[in-house]
Order: C-alpha cells, then structure tokens, then sequence
C-alpha cells in the first residue's frame, strides 16, 4: 500500500544560496492523527500521546508562525495544536538544530497539548509541489490542505483555526472550507487569548524587532563586517584544509578582544596546528558568538598576535608570543541561547540618543556581545534581570537584533540572581507534572507501599540473611546506596554493595523517564538543589531507608578472607531491609572505637542492654572490616596509579533571615573515603560486565589523561619550592604529588594538587561503540573501565547503566529489555547532552557558592570588619599581579600590585602596604615592585600575605570579589593554625571543631524550618532539609563522583 514519490527539497542556506536535494518519499493510506476524535484510531495506529479533549478548536500554525512564534506555542496555555511535519521540516532547515529541538522536546513533553501530524506521508495530504511555485507557497498550501483533511477526518467535529502570516494565504483560504478558519497569528492571540498577556506582550515585541530589521536592511548604510561564505565553501575549503573548523570561545577577562578557536574533530589533524586558534577583535569574529560552530582561515604568520597574560583589563602589558591566528568566514552552527541582559540606565538610554527604541543591553556573561532590543519599555526594566533572544546578526550592524521575553528578577535580589544563575546555564525546573505523578507509586499511612509477592518470588530476598546498613550525610533522605559484608560458611567474606531500584519504579519511555533524561542530574546550588525525580521515589520507596523493605540492585563478591582477592561476583535484583542509616560522624567514631556515639544513633535506642550490645558488636566489626577491605582496594589502585586530587569546597552558614553567617572549608573523613572506595569497585565491575555483553552501546565514563602543556604551570610552581612533578604517567604524579610536601605548609601541597586538577579534563560519559577502547581508560581513578552505577536517584546517567545491567544479566529471557536500549548512535547522542548538563550543573553550583560569598562580604566595611582580613597564599605570578588563595574561605582571586593609577605596591618593614610610584619586574617565580625611590619588595609563589577582602559590584554582571595585598607578612589571626591544617592531612580535632560549628548552625535551621518550607515548595524541592545536610550531600556528591568539583 505504499506510494513512492521523489521529494525535491530546495534548502535555503543562510547565505541564501539554494541547495537541491532529491529524496525518494512514500506515502500511506494512515498516519497517527492523534486526535481523540478520530473514527479508526487502530487504522491510524494513535498509539503515542493524544490532544486533549476538552478543547473548543484545534489549531494548527502555519510554518513561519512556528518559526517566528515558536516561544509563544510553548505557553502550555495554548492548547490543541497540531505541527504538520512541513512546518517542522520548515524549522528544522531554516532555524537550524537547536529550535529543531525545542520543537521536538515540546511535542514529547506530557505537558504541553500539542501532537506531530506526519502530513507529508498521508497520501490524501501530500501535495506535489507545483512548477514554479515558491517553496513558502508550498508549504502554506500543503498545511492549508493537511488541515481540511484533518477536520474532515474528525467527522467535522472540531473546528480547526489555521494561523499564518501569509495575507495572501488569508485571502486565498480564509472561507474556502467551512470549519476550517484561516487567520494572523496576532488575530488569533487577541481573539481567542485576551487575557493571556505574556503572550501578547512576547508577540509585540517579536513583531517590533521584525519591523526594525526590514526597515533597517532597506536603509542599509553600510557593512560592518565582511559576508559569510556559503556554506559549499566552507565545506569545500575545510576538506581541502584551507579553513579550520572549531567551537568559539571568548575570553570572559577580555571579551571585546580576545577569543580563541578550539580545533574540532579532523580539523586538528588536517591542519597540524596543535594549539587554539587566537582570533583577535570584534571585526575577525565576525558576528560569531560565544559557543558557536565556526570556519576560520588563518592569517599569514606575520599578522599573528600573542595571548594576554596580565590580570584583568590593564593596558599596554606584553602579550605572549605570538599564535596561530585567524578570522572567521562562516558560521556552521549558532548556538543562540536564552541571555538574560541588564538594560541600561535611565541617565544611559539618554545617552544612547536618536534610536530610542532600540536599547543597548549588556549581557550578564562577558563573552557575549550587547544586544539591540526595540522595546518602549527600558525604563521599567532597568531594575530587573530580564532575558532576552537574538533574532539576527546582520552584516550592516555592529551589534545582534533581540527581543524581550521576560523579567527574572530585581538586581542584587537573591532570588532575581539565583534565577539568573539557572537561566544562563539553561536549566529550567518546573514542577513535575500531572501526568508524570499518576506514573508513580503510592505510599501513605492508609495505603502503605508493600514488597509485591511477584517480586518476592523474582528476587533475592537478603533480608533475614546480610547485615545491610547505610553511611550518609547526617538528615539524607535520598539514599541511594548501602552496604554489607559478612562472612562466608567457606570462610571467605561477602562484601556487598546494593542500590536503589529505580528502574523498577521508573520504565524506559514513560513521561517520567523522559522528565529524568530531560533534567539529566539533580541540580545542586550553594543553597538549594533541583530534583531528578519527585520526592514519592527520590526520599521514600527508592531511598533505601533504615527498617523498611526497599527493592534494590545488588553486586556481592566473595573476596578471600585474608587477601581480599575477588573470587566470585554476583550481580542481581534482591529485596533488603537496611538495619541502620548512619551518618558519617557517627560511622566516623564507630570506626575510632568511640562507642558513646551509639546514643545518636537511633536504631539503638530502643534496644535493651544485652540485644544492644551483641547488635553493636556485629556492627563495629562490619564498619571495621569494611574499612579495611576498602584500604586494601585502594591500595591497590594507589599502585596503578590513582590520584588523590583537591578542590576546594565551601559551607555557606545562613543565619535565620537567610543572611550569611560564615563561609567554612569542609573537611573530609576516612569513612567518606570507604564508602567511596566501595561505590568505586561497584562502578568498576558494572562497568566491566555491561561492556562484556553489550560492547558496542554501553555506557561508560572515561577520563582522558591531561595535556602536558597545562602541567607546566604545576612544575614550575612545584620547582619554586625545590619539589619535583612527574606528569609523565598518573602513577608517576600521583607520586610525585605525594612527595611534595611542605612540613611548614601543608597549604603547599594542596595548593599543587588543585594545580594538578585544574590541569586535568573533565571525565566524560560516552557510548562504547564510538570511541576505541584504548580510550576507554579512566585517568583519575586509574581503572579500564568505569561508569555510574551507584546513584541513580540523583544522575540519569545510572538509570541507563542499571537498565543495561538488568538487560545483561537476563540471559535472553526477557528480549523487550534489551529492545529499550539505546542503540549506539542515539546513546552516544545523549551522553553528550549529560555530559553538557553535568557542566552546567558545575557551572551552576560554582556560580551560585560565588554569589553567597560576595553577599557574604558584600555591605561590610573592609576598613574595620574582621572578616574582611585574611591570610592568603600566593599560588600563581601574572606581570601586573599575583593570584591568591585564601584558606580560610576557601575564595580564590586576583590582588593587582599596581593599581590604576599606575602607582606599584610597596611595603613598609612592618611589612603595611602603600601605593607609591614605580615599576614591576616579572620572574618565573616571582614579581618584584621597585618604587622609584629605590624601595623594592618581592612577592614569591607560596608566600603568605595579609589581604584585605572586598565586593566589587556589577550592575549589568554578577558582583565579583576583589583581593588587596595590604601586608606582605602572614595575617596571624588565633585560629590561623587550625585554617592552615585544613587539608586532608589531618583531621580528628580541627574536624570536630568544624562539625560542631556546622551543627549548631544546623539547629538554628531546625527552629526555622517553617520558613524555609515555604520556599522548597516554590522551588518544588523535597522539603524539610536542613541547609546542612544539603551542602554535606554537595560535598558527598564531590566525593563519589569526584568529576563535580575535581574534574575526574
Ligand atoms: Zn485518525
């Protein structure tokens, strides 16, 4: 019953040229219609998601309104729509992939009422293009004729509302069918939408900015910068290897100058270059912006410019040698996102003169360009954070056209930053939906969730048989992980570590799953996170809690008793009843022998004298032996060569009205590093055995080892202080890294091992059939294989491996599991969306920690607070300024010796800073200021000196904190000792001092927890958590996937 037709597509490129391309087309009697009307929904196979019901009309959007509209038809206001497949395609050639997605994700989306009508594959709808007819007009009829059909379809019970731009179309169909109404999209808004005002405010100023773009290509005075090549160009001159093609990236220090080209794929081979490509001034990166996919060609030699390498935004300092640089010709791919912008000042608009309407706004992140906005209403959101899109980036104009979408918040207003923060890493969290929720499972007082006696049967039940407990941050609700270990009849132990099931909960393709895949990780800010799942799975039936029967994944090896050798290992879904949910202080002194702390433990407290005693005993040799079996596993890693890398990691204290009390480091205990060490070998092995079965679309996480270029800075810093770095092999570093060590500074240290980190690459999820499998490799961790597997609560990443798991282990029996696995192309294709939304997640959580220090510090006079003065640690020299580190924060930043007046710092002998005239002379491992009275002064890495800390605010970016020298001596406050011991080298006292501080402050959260309820159910967190235990899972969430903050 199929028709073949031949297609011909004229594509558009964005040059304007035409390309022609042929495809072989076949039409059928039935497509999907999707509609609850239909006659014959079994002809039409409806079996995916269906428009709504209760709707008066259907509409259907021609394709320049969904092109133009796009962000209007996702109002999930708007119901009832149907996208013809010309329409999409439409999009899809003309606006490129990433409004391709959109669209895409919108029609998945559960929440939104809107289907995909295939209208180009029906055979009644198809319609030839016609000899001389324009694609636009095409494409019209063919929507025109695809929604007759459509309502004739339903039996003419539902009108249909055609919405197009095309006034000729208007005319030509407007009362051609009866039921089927043809009008302008601003008609249709104000018609059937009065009251919805967002939209209409979005559709005036989508229409506005048009007008001014046609106006302005009329006027046209002028180019400001050269054409774009077409795109066969492009193509032609990157395989003949006459243009490099890479990824944009501007320097955010000085975004109006420099930014550089990173190679992409072939590109880097082809042209041999193994370095960036410098592109230098506004004019060579001709309208390309930050992210985009761009064509370069390289200057002769003797235009080639150096980097910067002075702090910030000083003039007249030398650059470095000189660099492969180029200009871009051509654009493969915009990667326009949503900018939230600042517009300007009222005093500033006047400024801005004759083109009143059209503002000038500064993006809020320094690589991207300013945007013209034509909007009458600047003054009033000149207070706000507002995001806006980029129409377009015309030749003629120096900056790109935008329009307003909507307004965040106030400037300076935690919430307006902290949507800021969201936003401009594209993440959008939005309360889970209706439909979604009736997907999960019940569990109240009057109807418990209960172990179905199916699964009883189908499972392990280790119930009556292993001591399974939980080790966590104090308060965790979401526990994805527990542990066992006992011994064997043989005389061998069993040590075993057992998962969440949330697979059982969450099914492939179900609104749910496809909820977690879209939101990709649970988003963790400095003082809230964003869920994966609801709270129903996420805090109750997967979190294996203490006392209760939960469904889990297990992994149990048989180890020998006294070698620790793995003998045997058995993967498996079983049934446990986890005994205690120990917190890790308290798993901490278990481990010390310090057996008080049983009173803290609420499993205990009811037991009688003798039952208590024998339950802890069993326990402490549990804890006991695990811990040792994890040392011994890590040693043997430590021999391959794992690193133990450092970032920094801060605990923001809020006091009762959410202001900022203290900034403290986190300290890290022994038993982090147990039950890390366990989530490591379960990783490990899963990884192994997914590979095993699946060796061409498994998922795993491979960290690729670092550039030897990036080490240099950590040589020459470790030299200055007469260690040695092997960055030869991670065997070799990791050694090396341990070998330096400073026995007056333990600063030193960690300071060359967060070197060591920055150094690093970032570990990244990938599908096996796309990448060699020498690659595979694991860096940081120093394994083959790898992947996640422990915490498929918090990471989707683990859902996909728990699914490939059961699909391993099910020995052909169950063929539909193996049926919803990725196929290679399309896992590849998500692991590069985690992996984009695992970055976002740092940037997000680095930005937000950011923003509560500078409130931290911000409104307090640097002259007279105390906390305003700290002792930093130089650990990086720049020609105008060395980079400090202060412990105690844990803040990193900038301290300029010479300030803008051109006056150089100098120091008193009591070591008083002042700024006097002078010059500064840079060695490799120093800086020194002479004043031009002879004074000199010298500053050398690791040196300690008192800085003064203060806020410098930004009105258009977020605020930034600034570091001053005002003493080249160590600042002696009473408890400096304890800050300079605050790396992982020693831990008992000053960890009790800073656990305590924290629990105090965790008290004061309790009383207050009304409060902040409110604000969880805004947010649509799980409630009731106190900020505590939410920055310890952060620092729980840096240690087991130690990618969050240490880049493995
Ligand atoms: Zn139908």
């Amino acid at each position: 019953m199929l028709q073949k037709r031949e297609k011909v597509l004229l594509l558009r490129t964005f040059q304007g040229r035409t390309l022609r391309i042929v495809r072989e087309h076949y039409l059928r009697p039935s497509v999907p219609c999707n509609s609850p009307l239909c006659p014959q929904p079994a002809v039409c196979r409806n079996d995916g998601k269906l428009l709504s019901s209760d709707v008066t009309h259907y509409m259907i959007p021609d394709w320049k309104v969904v092109q133009d509209y796009l962000e209007i038809l996702e109002f999930p206001e708007l119901k009832g729509i149907i996208f013809m497949q010309t329409a999409c395609q439409a999009v899809q050639h003309q606006r490129g992939r990433r409004q391709y997605n959109k669209l895409r994700n919108l029609l998945k989306d559960a929440r939104h009422d809107c289907v995909l009508f295939a209208n180009e594959f029906q055979q009644s709808c198809y319609l030839p293009r016609e000899r001389g007819e324009s694609m636009e007009k095409w494409q019209s009829r063919s929507i025109y004729n695809a929604a007759t059909w459509y309502y004739h379809h339903c039996q003419d019970r539902m009108p249909i509302v055609m919405v197009t731009e095309d006034e000729e179309a208007i005319q030509q169909y407007g009362s051609e069918t009866e039921g089927v109404f043809v009008i302008s999209f601003k008609n249709y808004l104000d018609n059937f939408w009065p009251d919805l005002k967002a939209t209409h405010e979005l559709c005036e100023s989508i229409l506005q900015s048009r007008r001014e773009r046609e106006n302005e290509s009329q006027e046209s005075h002028g180019k400001e910068y050269p054409e774009h090549l077409p795109l066969e160009v492009l193509e032609a001159g990157i395989k003949s290897g006459r243009y490099i093609q890479g990824t944009l990236n501007v320097n955010k220090h000085r975004a109006q100058i420099e930014a550089f080209v990173r190679l992409q794929g072939a590109s880097s081979k082809d042209s041999g270059l193994v370095s960036d490509i410098l592109i230098h001034g506004m004019k060579a990166r001709n309208r390309s912006i930050h992210g985009d996919v761009v064509v370069v060609e390289l200057l002769p030699k003797n235009e080639w410019k150096g980097r910067t390498t002075a702090l910030g935004e000083n003039d007249g300092e030398s650059p470095s040698e000189p660099m492969p640089t180029g200009r871009v010709v051509g654009i493969l791919q915009k990667n326009w996102r949503d900018y939230v912008v600042t517009f300007p000042s009222k005093e500033e608009v006047q400024s801005q003169g004759k083109n009143a309407r059209k503002i000038l706004v500064t993006p809020w992140d320094y690589r991207i360009p300013k945007i013209r906005i034509s909007t009458q209403q600047a003054e009033a959101l000149q207070d706000f954070r507002v995001v806006v899109r980029i129409d377009s980036w015309e030749s003629t104009s120096m900056y790109p056209s935008g329009h307003f979408v909507r307004v965040l918040g106030r400037i300076g207003d935690l919430e307006g930053e902290i949507a800021t923060i969201l936003v401009e890493n594209s993440i959008s969290v939005v309360p889970f939906s209706e439909a979604q929720m009736c997907e999960m499972p019940v569990n109240t007082t009057e109807n418990p969730w209960k172990v179905s006696s199916e699964e009883e049967r189908e499972r392990k039940d280790l119930r009556k048989t292993h001591l399974v407990f939980s080790i966590d941050p104090r308060g965790c609700e979401d526990v994805d992980d527990t542990l066992s270990v006992r011994a064997l009849d043989n005389g061998n132990l069993e040590l075993g570590v057992h998962i969440a099931d949330v697979t059982h909960f969450v099914t492939s393709h179900s609104y749910i799953d496809i909820e977690a895949r879209t939101r990709a990780t649970t988003y963790y800010l400095a003082d809230r996170r964003y869920d994966m799942l609801p709270s129903i799975l996420s805090a109750d039936v997967c979190s294996l809690l203490g006392g209760v029967d939960r469904y889990a994944v297990s992994i149990m090896w048989e180890l020998d008793k006294t070698s620790y050798e793995i003998k045997k290992v058995w993967y498996g879904r079983t049934i446990i009843r986890s005994a205690y949910k120990l917190f890790y202080e308290a798993a901490q002194e278990l481990l010390d022998g310090n057996v008080d702390i049983v009173d803290d433990i609420p499993e205990f407290r009811d037991m009688d004298e003798k039952s208590r005693q024998a339950k802890l005993e069993e326990l402490l040799w549990a804890i006991g032996k695990l811990t040792d079996i994890a040392r011994h596993i890590r040693a043997k890693r430590d021999r391959c060569g794992a690193l133990g890398l450092e970032g920094v990691e801060v605990c923001i204290q809020l006091d009762e009205k959410k202001n900022i009390h203290d900034l403290i480091p986190k300290q890290p205990l022994e038993v982090h590093e147990t039950v890390a060490e366990c989530m490591i070998l379960a990783n490990h092995w899963v990884a192994k055995k997914i590979y095993e079965s699946f060796p061409r679309q498994a998922l795993l996480r491979r960290h690729p080892p670092p550039h030897q270029e990036f080490f240099s800075e950590l040589r020459e810093c470790a030299k200055a202080k007469g260690f040695f770095i092997d960055t030869r092999s991670n065997k070799a570093l990791a050694d090396s890294l341990d070998n330096a060590n400073d026995p007056n500074d333990p600063i030193v240290n960690w300071l060359l091992r967060s070197m060591a980190t920055q150094a690093m690459s970032n570990a990244l999820y990938f599908s096996t059939g796309s990448c060699a499998e020498e690659e595979f490799h694991h860096y940081g961790l120093a394994l083959d294989k790898y992947t996640h597997f422990t915490s498929p609560i918090r990471r989707y990443s683990d859902i996909i491996v728990h699914r490939l798991l059961m699909a391993a282990i099910s020995k052909d029996k169950k063929m539909e599991i193996k049926e919803n696995l990725f196929s290679n192309k399309d896992l590849e294709e998500l692991c590069r969306y985690i992996n984009n939304r695992n970055r976002a997640a740092q940037h997000s959580q680095k930005q937000s920690t950011e923003l509560f220090q500078c409130m931290y510090f911000k409104d307090k006079d640097p002259e007279t607070e105390e906390r305003c003065i700290a002792d930093g640690v130089i650990y990086s020299i720049r020609t105008n300024g060395v980079l400090v580190f202060i412990p105690r924060f844990g803040i990193k930043g900038a301290a300029y010796l010479k300030n803008k007046d051109g006056l150089v710092i100098s120091c008193s002998p009591d070591g008083h800073s002042e700024w006097k005239p002078g010059s500064l002379q840079r060695f490799q491992n120093k800086i020194t200021s002479t004043t031009t009275g002879g004074e000199s002064v010298t500053f050398h890495l690791f040196d300690h000196v008192t800085v003064r800390i203060s806020v410098q605010a930004s009105r258009c970016h977020s605020d930034t904190i600034r570091l001053e020298i005002i003493s080249n001596k160590p600042y002696m406050m009473p408890d400096t000792e304890l800050f300079q011991q605050s790396s992982l080298l020693l831990k008992s006292d000053l960890v009790k001092e800073v656990t305590r501080s924290m629990e105090e402050a965790q008290l004061a959260q309790e009383v207050k927890v009304n409060v902040i309820e409110k604000d969880y159910q805004k947010y649509c967190q799980t409630k009731g958590r106190s900020l505590y235990t939410l920055l310890e899972e952060i620092r729980d969430l840096a240690l087991l996937d130690v990618s969050n903050s240490y880049g493995i």
